[in-house]
């Protein structure tokens, strides 16, 4: 656990350029919609504290974000109590740890949820879009979402990384975090 190793300012940049799928579609959401369910604030959340961002900034993260929409006093009662019990400051005080591809994999994802794993929860056409909309080739496309399709989520997920960072069979995809750490290697090979 790499705490205090990633700052608040550096986060839209790292979204845009190391988080994996599920996590920077997730990391839109809020951003577009200043909410997110709390299936999805613990799959980001949990994300976000395995990268390495303190309590504090991620206090500060979803405050801003929310606060957007609610009031300062109302993010206070409903959700600060769960941010304090991703890094175990309540409840249990159980330090949790950052979902695994097979834990958000398996996930019940129902109508309207934004969690989950895109290459196992979104179907073709939706997947397609996505990929397109970041600037993927046809053939890339077409390659991830075939094998998507055939069940290989973390396979497509894998081709995805490869894709993007032009190398082939550099690595076995099983968690989120090792996408982003893997990620955050290649830029500075
Ligand atoms: Fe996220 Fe794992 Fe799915 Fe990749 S395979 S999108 S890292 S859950």
């Amino acid at each position: 656990f790499n705490s205090g190793k990633v700052g608040l300012t550096s986060l839209d940049v790292y979204a845009r350029d190391h988080f994996p799928l599920c996590m920077k579609y997730v990391y839109g959401i809020l951003k577009s919609t200043h909410h997110l369910k709390h299936d999805c604030r613990l799959q980001l959340g949990l994300f976000l504290k395995g990268i390495g961002l303190t309590y504090e900034d991620s206090m500060t993260f979803w405050k801003n974000e929310f606060t957007k929409k609610i009031d300062s006093g109302k993010f206070d009662k409903e959700y600060a109590y769960n941010i304090k019990h991703m890094y175990g400051l309540v409840g249990q005080r159980t330090s949790y740890s950052a979902y695994s591809c097979i834990k958000i994999i398996s996930s019940n994802v129902g109508v309207g949820d934004h969690h989950g794993c895109p290459y196992k929860h979104w179907d073709s056409v939706i997947l397609r879009t996505k990929l397109n909309e970041l600037g993927m080739t046809t053939e890339a496309i077409e390659d991830i979402v075939n094998t998507a399709s055939k069940g290989h989520y973390q396979i497509a997920c894998c081709k995805h990384f490869e894709y993007i960072h032009g190398q082939q069979n550099k690595v076995a995809i099983s968690h989120p975090n090792q996408y982003f750490e893997e990620s955050l290697e290649c830029s500075k090979e």
